[in-house]
């Protein structure tokens, strides 16, 4: 627990000082009656105690002398169950309202317990789209077939049929009748909130789902629950909080560095600016498709180690695995012969790899599971480029476009060590070294987009409930640092290595455990089992702490 040394506060002006002690704003005034070591242990308390809130009393304020544990009890109430706590019905917070967040929500609330709430908290306007359906960029289409994007493993083609029942219907976009079809991100964006609408007009079962707009800065955990604090000082309880904040975005873009989720016109990049884009995966597709979109003109440079472009899509069938046949706990190295061999004999018969690659999909996890931690440390460096290109691919159209950026001189693919950025008052000199020689070589830009992706060192995470987390020893980064370490049942994992009983997190932010863990298929699954889980957890749960005596009484 943060403890703050200060006698003092800081205000901004003569105002805000009235403001402050005529108890009309918010904020410290005398250390003794309000600061924020108080703050911290009154929301800790009420959490402990499942209560909405807590009161903090104390002769002196010397808890940094005292210690939380051994300050003395008559020393402070806890005002508990203070206003409509429902202690029957189980409450799950999600923090990230993307498409993680809004899928674990709808199968929680599709399980047949029927005794738990859901809160969805998401900072953005919209629920549902996160970073990847966001876009209005018509031209930014699904990765994966609109035949496999179903919000539900048990309704396949729960998609299709609502893309059918809409296809007439101003979805603004040219028919497809074959399931086959890669859709605008846009659209699959209105699906998944879609989704949400009903919960939350739902006249028979009212206020099973609450979405609150806001940004979580940090989440406390207690025996007896969770509390979570948002950027407006609100906090907000409930039985288990469940982390969904996805992909981590970059620190704020300074100099000539540009966000690669904000339309380049939105981002003042100019149409004759010359672009280094770093990464050649399906966000750079994405940021090229952007700059095509406003007629850019400039030079675009996109370099990578490797120099791969993602594939793209063929409309192939998965091919039929076996399980017994999958080498599952072999190293690396024989992993990729057997899936070499796989390719040769399928390619042998007339098959196409992409076969192949979706035919291992349903095992990848398992693979992935049982592979050492040096194992997955020497794939991430040695094949992960290879494969990434292989399993995520663009839809036929986006090749189309691509391959025509390409050949027209707009777009240039580097296989190239990036060696220097020097930022200078025109934007940036690039200096690297291509692939296979020793010669450095330079190039002038104008703006560049990093679409490496994540950047998870905790130095780089940005989002203040993960800093948070990291903070107070409540999560920890994985061994491979590409994600927050959680179990195979979700539940994240503390600095001790302790197993949390009440903090899980699903999508991206766990692809340390499960790597195939970016796309809809697969996070609906995961969704599900957590919810499944969670449905059953909350029993156990209150029957242990029932046992260990929780008390309703003030302390
Ligand atoms: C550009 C792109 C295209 C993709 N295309 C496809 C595709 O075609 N098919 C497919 O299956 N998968 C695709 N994916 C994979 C994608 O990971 C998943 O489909 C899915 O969108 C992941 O959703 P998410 O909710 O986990 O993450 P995100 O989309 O990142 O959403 C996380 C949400 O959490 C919110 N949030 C974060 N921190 C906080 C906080 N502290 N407080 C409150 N809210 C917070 C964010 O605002 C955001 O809305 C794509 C990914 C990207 C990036």
């Amino acid at each position: 627990m943060p403890i703050y040394q200060t006698i003092s506060y800081q205000v901004r002006d003569t105002g805000h000082a009235a403001n402050l002690f005529a108890l009309t704003g918010l904020g410290n005034i005398y250390t003794r009656i309000m600061n924020p070591t108080n703050d911290v242990l009154e929301k800790r308390v009420a959490t402990l105690e499942s209560g909405v809130a807590a009161l903090a009393l104390a002769k002196v304020a010397r808890l940094r002398n005292a210690g939380v544990d051994s300050v003395n009890r008559k020393h402070y109430v806890a005002i508990m169950q203070w206003s409509g706590a429902q202690d029957d019905r189980k409450q799950v917070i999600i923090i990230g309202g993307g498409a993680s967040g809004v899928l674990l929500a709808c199968h929680l609330l599709r399980c047949p317990t029927d005794d738990l709430d859901v809160t969805l908290i998401e900072k953005r306007p919209n629920v549902g789209r996160g970073i990847a359906y966001y876009t209005a960029n018509p031209d930014h289409l699904l990765n994966v077939r609109a035949a496999n994007m179903s919000a539900f493993p048990d309704q396949p083609d729960h998609f299709w049929r609502w893309l059918c029942a809409r296809q007439d219907s101003g979805l603004n976009w040219e028919p497809c009748d074959d399931p086959f079809c890669f859709v605008p991100r846009r659209i699959y964006g209105d699906y998944i909130a879609s989704l949400i609408a009903p919960l939350l007009s739902d006249a028979e079962r009212p206020g099973r789902l609450r979405v609150i707009r806001g940004e979580c800065i940090s989440i406390d955990q207690g025996r007896y629950g969770v509390a979570i604090t948002l950027a407006d000082g609100s906090c907000h309880h409930g039985d288990f909080a469940v982390l969904a904040t996805g992909h981590e975005t970059a620190p704020s873009c300074t100099g000539c560095y540009v966000d690669p989720w904000t339309p380049p016109a939105d981002a003042g990049v100019d149409e004759d600016a010359r672009i280094l884009i770093l990464g050649t995966g399906l966000s750079m597709v994405d940021y090229v498709l952007s700059l095509i979109l406003v007629g850019h003109k400039g030079a675009i440079v996109a370099l990578s180690r490797r120099g791969l472009l993602p594939h793209a899509h063929r409309s192939v069938q998965p091919l039929p695995i076996d399980q017994a046949d999958v080498p599952f706990g072999t190293d690396i190295t024989e992993l990729i012969r057997w899936l070499r061999k796989l390719i040769n004999n399928h390619l042998g018969q007339g098959g196409d790899w992409r076969s192949v690659v979706d035919g291992i999909r349903p095992f990848s996890q398992q693979i992935w599971g049982r592979l050492s931690i040096s194992a997955r440390r020497r794939f991430l460096e040695h094949a992960r480029a290879w494969w990434d290109v292989h399993r995520h691919r663009m839809a036929p159209e986006v090749e189309s476009r691509i391959n025509a950026a390409i050949a027209s001189g707009l777009l240039t693919v580097l296989a190239a060590k990036l060696c220097v950025i020097e930022s200078d008052e025109a934007g940036a000199l690039i200096r690297y070294r291509r692939r296979g020689t020793n010669h450095i070589e330079t190039m002038q830009v104008d703006k560049i987009v990093d679409c490496r992706g994540m950047g998870a060192t905790p130095l780089k995470v940005i989002n203040p409930v993960l800093r948070s987390l990291f903070e107070h020893g409540l999560a920890r980064l994985d061994p491979l640092g590409i994600g927050i370490d959680v179990t195979s049942e979700c539940a994240v994992i503390d600095q001790l290595g302790i197993a949390s009983e009440r903090l899980f997190a699903v999508g991206p932010l766990t692809r340390a455990t499960f790597w195939e863990i970016v796309a809809v298929p697969d996070i609906r699954n995961q969704c599900l089992a957590l919810a499944t889980r969670l449905s059953r957890l909350g029993d156990a749960i209150s029957l242990r702490s029932a046992s260990n005596g929780k008390s309703s009484a003030p302390m």
